[in-house]
């Protein structure tokens, strides 16, 4: 029944995507794979297949790469952030493994630890990261000879530590204990966050726990509202989740993997070889009616722009996208919450308004912006 279900959603979700929508939301690319880690214990802290660690790790033991700039959630103060390091055992690697949305300083730490670093190494960032990143290759030769590999997280946005603030304190109100580590999803399809506690409590809930607030906008980076890279242009390859409803009764969750260099292929196959990895092929609409929503969003600035004056923000429109009447609507919804979570005076609001209410809210945003 449930499946039937999915294929039915899946159908009615599915879209035609022209060469130009495919060259303007992906970019370049060369080859397209649904992949995951082949050793089950490398999936455990996954955000999707793991593919992206057992990457890294094949990579590693083959001694294509001295280390990996991975991304870290630590405890500091009982508060919940994101820092970065470079990994040099698998161990490292797979304590680092799931995707953290909270806002990190990429540029201010990842360019003194590459500088210290003596070896190749392989890169983890969002599409801005890697952007920057890639200037700070073609500029500085130490960085461009150490960066073997860049990988980019497919990215809707991120969020402000106040979001990941708020939750945490909830969550340490139910535990009655303060923090003692916190993963931010796992497991199958949407997965769930874990919270473990210094009195020995853990907390598991569904991800919505979180992203009902992030998927809204509360909270989110500026920087992300003047954002039009969704998948890495600029990236080796790039992971992310395949959410078409097609997929969501695979036993083993997968990575969508978009590799667009030869370098990407290189060292994909070297990895693939070694059976680190599982992985087949994959067509460009499977990846696209997985994000069909919220690529496009992401996209068009030109929307966020129109709407941006009427909340005192500016955001330059660098993509002249055509604005439909519902992308206006979907940027109006978007904005109008960034001010609210803005605001000191309003946003403790947010958190006091009942979850179905705001769950109808999301399905309301969702709805207008699955609109074609
Ligand atoms: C803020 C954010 C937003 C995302 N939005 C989307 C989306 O809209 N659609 C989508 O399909 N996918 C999105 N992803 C990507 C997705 O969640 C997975 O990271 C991706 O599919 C790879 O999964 P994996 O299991 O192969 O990787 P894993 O084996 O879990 O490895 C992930 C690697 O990424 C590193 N990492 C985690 N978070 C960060 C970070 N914030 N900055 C830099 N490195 C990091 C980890 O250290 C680890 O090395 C997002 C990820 C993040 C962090």
């Amino acid at each position: 029944m449930r499946n039937m279900f999915n294929l039915i959603t899946d159908r009615l979700l599915r879209r035609t995507w022209t060469e130009s929508q495919i060259r303007m939301l992906v970019g370049e690319y060369r080859e397209l794979y649904h992949a995951y880690a082949t050793d089950e214990s490398n999936r455990v802290n996954a955000a999707s297949g793991g593919a992206g660690s057992a990457l890294l790790i094949s990579l590693l033991e083959q001694d294509e790469i001295d280390g990996a700039l991975v991304c870290n959630t630590v405890i500091e103060k009982a508060k919940i952030r994101a820092h970065f390091s470079i990994a040099t055992s698998k161990q490292e690697i797979l304590d680092a493994q799931g995707s953290k949305y909270v806002e990190t300083a990429f540029m201010k730490e990842a360019l003194p630890l590459i500088r210290q670093f003596h070896g190749r190494v392989a890169v983890v960032g969002l599409p801005c990261d890697i952007t920057n990143l890639t200037r700070w290759i073609a500029k500085d030769n130490d960085i461009s000879n150490k960066v073997k590999l860049k990988i980019a997280l497919v990215c809707g946005h991120n969020s402000r530590t106040e979001l990941i603030d708020e939750i945490s304190q909830q969550l340490m109100k139910e535990a009655a204990s303060p923090l003692r580590s916190y993963r931010f999803r796992k497991g199958h399809w949407r997965g769930k966050l874990e919270a473990e506690f210094l009195n020995g409590t853990t907390i598991r809930k569904p991800f919505s726990y979180f992203s009902l607030y992030q998927n809204l906008y509360f909270y989110s980076e500026k920087k992300c509202l003047v954002c039009h890279d969704h998948f890495g242009y600029q990236a080796d390859i790039s992971l992310g989740d395949v959410w078409a409803y097609r997929f969501k009764q695979d036993p083993i969750k997968k990575t969508g993997v978009i590799i667009r260099t030869q370098q990407g292929i290189d060292l994909w196959n070297s990895a693939n070889r070694s059976g680190a990895i599982t992985a087949e092929v994959l067509e460009i609409s499977d990846i696209l009616d997985g994000q069909a929503r919220t690529a496009p969003f992401h996209y068009n600035v030109s929307a966020r722009n129109r709407v941006a004056p009427m909340f005192g923000y500016k955001i330059p429109d660098n993509v002249k996208a055509r604005v439909s009447w519902h992308a206006w609507l979907t940027a109006l919804f978007t904005l109008f919450n960034m001010r609210w979570s803005e605001s000191s005076q309003w946003n403790k609001l947010i958190f006091k308004l009942p979850r179905p209410l705001l769950k109808a809210y999301l399905y309301l945003r969702k709805g207008i912006e699955t609109l074609p």
